[in-house]
């Protein structure tokens, strides 16, 4: 952590402030710590990263563990995690079944995350300084179907912000990859969400919108 720098932006628009208020239990740290592939890691997770001051929400560790909050308790009937309710209950199941270790790095400033195999998934910087905390439930999503079995397939579509023409994208909707279990996850997170802000819900649909114009070779042909 002390060969990499970055900035904190505002921590009222990204939840921080909201979520951070919240996260700072202990039976919380425990859960998330134990749930999500930290257990095991914390040799990614200290010196610097946060470790030693987990409430702290302008560290790295603090912002994970509420990205995990927002994982773990955004549907209103929580506990209820079954595969045939909507993705909001079940994202928190399907990320504790596919992510074994989570690490985190510094990369190149821009990268998010990254699966590798055998269950381990790396956060960098972005994930922590340019996903709100919705966004961060977004990516163990995404990173998670990638665990599963669903890499990308097709190329990012011409004008797309991820790149015009880069691999990375999904074929379609239809495929159920990463990006439309991220992008559903927004949908819900946004129709559905509990413990969360009305401004916080807003930028989980901008953000949805934003994959679904941008992250499928074929257009899903709707917006949130
Ligand atoms: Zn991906």
């Amino acid at each position: 952590m002390a060969s990499c720098t970055y900035t904190v932006p505002d921590k009222a628009a990204s939840g921080d402030n909201f979520y951070g208020a919240v996260i700072c239990n202990q039976a919380y740290v425990d859960y998330f710590w134990n749930t999500y592939g930290f257990s095991g890691n914390k040799a990614y997770w200290d010196d610097g990263w946060g470790w030693d001051d987990c409430c702290n929400t302008s560290k790295p560790l603090a912002r994970a563990f509420n990205g995990c909050y927002a994982l773990t308790y955004s549907a209103s009937d929580y506990l209820n995690d079954s595969y045939s309710a909507p993705i909001l209950n079940w994202g928190r199941r399907y990320v504790r079944e596919n992510v074994d270790d989570l690490r985190s790095f510094c990369g190149d400033g821009t990268a998010i995350a990254r699966s590798k195999s055998g269950g381990l998934v790396e956060v960098y910087l972005g994930f922590f300084y340019s996903k709100d905390v919705p966004g961060r439930a977004e990516t163990l999503i995404h990173e998670s179907r990638h665990q599963g079995g669903k890499p990308h397939d097709a190329n990012f579509p011409s004008g797309s912000v991820f790149g015009s023409g880069k691999s990375g994208a999904d074929s379609s909707w239809d495929y159920e990859g990463a990006w439309m279990y991220g992008a559903l996850y927004l949908w819900w997170y946004y129709a559905e969400g509990a413990r969360t802000t009305s401004a916080l819900r807003e930028r989980a649909r901008q953000r949805g919108n934003l994959v679904i114009d941008n992250a499928f070779a074929t257009h899903p042909g709707f917006s949130i």
